[in-house]
């Protein structure tokens, strides 16, 4: 890939690896996009640049201004807002996309798991399944369980959650990964006796479901967004670098005569 620009859209650890691949070859220039959520985000290898590009035709514009040559959309599952924006962006400008999405996590023998469509429906099945919650959805959408005042609530996010959250909050920051062990003791010790969370998929988050299922815990667990399709998809950081290679060979063939 001489000569080229990759704008990575990032956000995690896979888009970490990946921006780490690119920067160590030759004649190529890796950006990470990162959305400035965290204040003190994990800095990828190669340049970064933060903050939202204001809509697919910001992302558009972007893309030209600075001569990227294929796009790899290697957000959240769940940000499924700028996948939507970068499958137009690059469409509008003409040059590849790829999406790297991590698989989901699938139940085992022993996993009591109920399936959830949103946060509000996560929320909606709570009463019936606990009464003390361990809520790992991140910071964002806590409003859905603002009104279950019946219920505690162990919150744990990277950055403080945004209000409204429900009345009985204890909020706990920490950045995974996570064990298995110090799982199993956070929940023994706050008597926690329902897990939500989002099918986030990776090893970096999923103890807590190792452990729930020791503890014989239920666990609601709120389903993607569906995949972007049409578009180039890979599992992880070895399928997107093949990928690339095939689309931006295409890429360069489409534009010789
Ligand atoms: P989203 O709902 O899909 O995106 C909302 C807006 O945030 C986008 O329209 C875009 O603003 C901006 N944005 C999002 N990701 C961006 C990026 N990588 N670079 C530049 N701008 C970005 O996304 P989200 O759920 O808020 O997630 C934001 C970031 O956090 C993503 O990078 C994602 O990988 C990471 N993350 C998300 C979750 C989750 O559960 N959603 C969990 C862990 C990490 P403009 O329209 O102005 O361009």
């Amino acid at each position: 890939m001489p000569g080229t620009h990759i704008l990575v859209l990032g956000g995690t650890a896979e888009a970490r690896q990946l921006a780490a691949e690119l920067a160590a070859r030759p004649a190529t220039r890796v950006t990470t996009s990162l959305a400035g959520r965290v204040a003190q985000p994990r800095m990828p290898a190669g340049d970064v640049r933060i903050g939202g590009f204001g809509g697919p035709e910001g992302l558009g514009g972007w893309l030209r201004e600075q001569e990227v040559d294929a796009v790899v959309d290697a957000t959240h599952p769940f940000a499924a807002v700028i996948s939507a924006h970068a499958a137009q962006a690059a469409a509008a400008v003409g040059i590849p996309l790829c999406v790297l999405r991590r698989p989901g996590w699938s139940a085992g023998p022993g996993d009591r798991w109920h399936p959830a469509d949103s946060l509000a429906d996560a929320a909606a099945q709570l009463p019936a399944l606990g009464r003390s919650v361990f809520l790992t959805t991140g910071r964002l959408g806590l409003a859905a369980f603002a009104d279950l005042g019946q219920l505690r609530f162990l919150v744990r996010s990277v950055e403080p959650p945004e209000p409204p959250l429900p009345p009985h909050t204890h909020v706990l920051l920490a950045r995974g990964p996570f064990t298995v062990e110090g799982e199993r003791e956070l929940l023994r010790t706050h008597g926690i006796d329902v897990l939500v969370t989002k099918d986030s998929g990776g090893p970096a988050t999923a103890a807590k479901l190792t452990a729930a299922r020791e503890l014989s815990l239920p666990v609601v667990v709120v389903r993607r967004p569906p995949a972007p399709t049409g578009v180039a998809l890979a599992p992880d950081v070895a399928g997107v670098l093949e990928l690339l290679g095939g689309l931006l060979s295409r890429a360069a063939a489409g534009r010789c005569p």
